[in-house]
């Protein structure tokens, strides 16, 4: 029965984790080609704005970098999952149930 709970609590942590990275990933994903076409267009008008809008993108990438590494963990062992499958059913270290 304590097992039970342990796991489910272990499947909701992961399930959460994923989520949040899927929302960063994806809000990310949103915002750099908004950032490239706006970078375009001030190139454009020559207003003076690409170096800031270049940092902005460097640090979306970086966050959506830092999101992967440590959210797609194990949150029972701790094993990174990111070389492994998208959404996988169990951890490939210590084998804990992750759906
Ligand atoms: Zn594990």
């Amino acid at each position: 029965m304590k097992k039970n709970i342990q796991e489910k609590e272990i499947i909701r942590k992961f399930q959460r984790a994923q989520t949040t990275n899927m929302v960063i990933t994806g809000v990310s994903l949103f915002i750099l080609p908004l950032l490239v076409i706006s970078g375009l267009l001030a190139e454009h008008n020559q207003l003076a704005i690409e170096k800031p809008l270049l940092y902005l993108c460097f640090a979306i990438i970086a966050i959506m970098f830092l999101s992967n590494i440590f959210l797609r963990r194990c949150p029972y062992c701790g094993m990174f999952m990111g070389k492994y499958r998208f959404f996988p059913s169990s951890c490939p270290n210590c084998g804990v149930k992750l759906k």
